[in-house]
């Protein structure tokens, strides 16, 4: 497991246990609720045919634990208690889920449920944000946040005063100054008293690639001239009461807490000038940007790593309001924070299967003849070079000598003078040195059952690295390293950047061709995703109309390694996907099977075979558009 440093960034959740298998342990391994779930016991459970109702889901698979997301919520609120009563901060913290990190229905009913006892609220972005909120904060919790952020229209504002007026504590954070016309407009019209925050364009600057909107240039929030014109006109309409909360957010994975507590601290100066202007200011709310340590190197040198942990992170941010509030001599704020990243992403890990290997090219020796035979002079000359090369261990001289004699042979063969055989021959020979000279870099690309674009965009667009690490055989020495290429017709579709800044993965050798032999997994490798669980999922693609996984939340049940599976979704099938591109599936069927019967009637087959060609298109459009181990014959069955 130091081979892929679990310690680092999977610590306390995840660990290897005997059987050389990844286990999540929800509440962490060092107490007395300690337990351990196999997670290969989880992917064979549930892709099992016969296992969870019949279903024997397919892969690629999120496997949901959602008591980890329960600790990381209880942990987040208990960092800033201890924080809070350590320094004598005098009034609490109350935290709310930004809901674009992870929009799932059954991830936000939980966070919900598990935050009610510490009031903890949600933070909407756009209107159907707002509408997902607004509908799960309506089961109880009335003293929860409901933070609207993002730009609105009348309608969004509209919906957020109805949010007031039934009796959820709506806030209306101002992100731009018009915005706060359309909250006097229309607040009157409904009779509602609005409470409104405002978000601050903070001077200090997050330097990493999630700051970037961060900083005076900013994209998002008020400068100090715009606040002070929203102050003055919520005055001028006898509102200034209604303004009673300070948002501001510098950024996601915010590197460090000295960078955090500049923010902080200038955002409380901010707050104290609101208070001293006449708003009855009630909260602070600090956005996001609590960090994970991707790579576990705790280093916070680049976007992949933090060098804090929760309860730095929260005595940083007490210490920073408490030290201005107390100069100013105004009272504590109740501290928000809109954390996604740190409370969704270890709840979520994707499983996929390496389906097969590259095998280095090897040549049969006694083809040298006849590789000699229909070379051009020059040609056979770099031939024989080579050869002699290669004997006395010139690698360089080697590398060299291959290039020169790639080339020729491409230029003769688009000529037409080379023929196809005597190409590939001379391609083997090249591998064979190259392998033979380069044992420096043996790395074998392991094709995966997954669409990178679908289901871990960031590494595309952003070049987010992941820990990824096989589940299981982690008991063995992995002999191989390899890079993952996905099913994708896309030069892009391929991971070749690791956490530690490695370029392949240690890998073990497939046993059979990965769908098949023997072994613990039935001869099939599992790799794991970890700490996806925030962005990846909306952000998605259906790049080749590849479309998200299977997905199914597991409990632990009474044992000490027991699980249960609590729900079990099977991926959108290849019909879903293409309903997303506006086709219709279920007329797409009946064309194609009207062609099938034409074709039939015509006496090209019996009707055995008519049923089961219709059956096999049927199916394709009810399976997941994933590679599947049965060939179609047996699906037909
Ligand atoms: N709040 C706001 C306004 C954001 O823009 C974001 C994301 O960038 C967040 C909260 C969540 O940030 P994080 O996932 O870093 O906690």
């Amino acid at each position: 497991s130091a081979l892929y440093r679990i310690e680092g960034w999977g610590a306390p959740y995840f660990s290897v246990n005997d059987s050389g298998n990844i286990t999540v342990s929800p509440y962490g391994t060092d107490t007395l609720a300690h337990q351990e779930i196999d997670l290969l016991k989880i992917v064979k459970k549930v892709s099992d045919p016969k296992s969870v109702g019949g279903l024997g889901l397919q892969f690629p698979l999120i496997v949901r634990v959602p008591d980890v997301l329960k600790n990381r919520l209880e942990s987040l609120h208990s960092a800033f208690e201890s924080a809070i009563q350590a320094q004598g901060y005098e009034s609490h913290y109350q935290g709310v889920y930004p809901v674009k990190c992870n929009q799932d229905r059954f991830v936000v009913e939980d966070i919900v449920k598990f935050g009610s006892p510490f009031r903890f609220g949600l933070e909407a972005g756009s209107k159907p944000e707002l509408l997902l909120a607004m509908s799960c904060l309506c089961k109880g919790n009335p003293e929860a946040l409901l933070i609207c952020n993002g730009f609105k229209d009348a309608e969004y504002i509209f919906l957020a005063l109805l949010a007031r007026k039934l009796a959820l504590n709506t806030v209306i954070v101002l992100e731009e100054e018009e915005e706060v016309n359309l909250v006097i407009e229309i607040s009157k019209k409904l009779s509602v008293r609005p409470v409104i925050g405002v978000r601050a364009k903070l001077r200090t600057k997050h330097s990493g690639h999630f700051g970037s909107t961060s900083g005076e240039k900013g994209k998002f929030g008020l400068t100090t001239t715009q606040i002070l014109r929203v102050v003055r006109k919520l005055q001028d309409s006898g509102m200034l009461d209604c303004l009673q909360l300070l948002h501001f957010h510098i950024g996601s994975q915010i590197p460090s807490t000295t960078l955090l507590q500049a923010g902080v601290g200038e955002a409380a100066q901010i707050y104290s000038e609101l208070v001293r202007l006449g708003a009855d200011m009630k909260v602070i709310d600090i956005g996001g940007g609590l960090g994970i340590d991707y790579d576990g190197s705790k280093s916070g040198n680049s976007d992949l790593s933090v060098s804090y942990g929760l309860q730095e992170y929260a005595s940083s941010v007490v210490n920073a309001i408490k030290f201005v509030c107390d100069r100013k001599s105004i009272k504590h704020p109740i501290i928000c924070s809109e954390s996604g990243r740190a409370i969704v992403s270890h709840h979520s890990i994707l499983i996929f299967e390496a389906i097969s290997a590259s095998v280095p090219t090897a040549m049969n020796p006694v083809d040298l003849p006849f590789i000699l035979e229909g070379l051009s002079e020059d040609a056979r000359a770099d031939c024989w070079n080579l050869i002699q090369a290669a004997v006395r261990h010139e690698n360089q001289t080697c590398l060299v000598y291959i290039d020169q004699l790639k080339q020729r042979c491409v230029d003769r063969f688009k000529e037409g003078t080379l023929g196809i055989e005597q190409l590939a021959a001379v391609d083997g020979l090249c591998d064979l040195v190259s392998n033979m000279v380069d044992a420096s870099d043996p790395t074998r690309t392991y094709h995966v059952n997954l669409s990178i674009f679908t289901s871990i965009p960031d590494f595309w667009s952003i070049s987010q690295v992941f820990p990824i690490v096989p589940i299981h055989r982690l008991d063995e020495r992995p002999d191989v390293r390899g890079v993952l290429s996905d099913l994708t017709c896309d030069s892009d579709g391929k991971i070749d950047k690791f956490i530690g800044g490695e370029t392949s993965l240690p890998l073990h050798e497939l046993e059979g061709n990965g769908y098949g032999g023997g072994g613990g997994a039935n001869g099939r490798y599992y790799l794991g995703m970890f700490l996806g669980g925030a962005y990846q999922e909306s952000l998605g693609g259906v790049h080749n109309l590849f479309s998200g996984p299977s997905v199914v939340s597991v409990s632990q049940s009474d044992g000490p390694h027991s699980f249960v599976v609590t729900r079990a979704v099977p991926g959108p099938s290849c019909g879903d996907v293409l309903r997303v591109m506006q086709h219709e599936p279920e007329l797409m069927f009946e064309t194609l099977k009207h062609r099938a019967e034409e074709f039939f009637g015509q006496d090209h087959g019996d009707e055995g075979t008519y049923a089961a060609l219709v059956t096999t298109i049927a199916r394709s459009f009810h399976n997941m558009p994933y590679l599947v181990a049965a060939s179609p014959c047996s699906l037909t069955a």
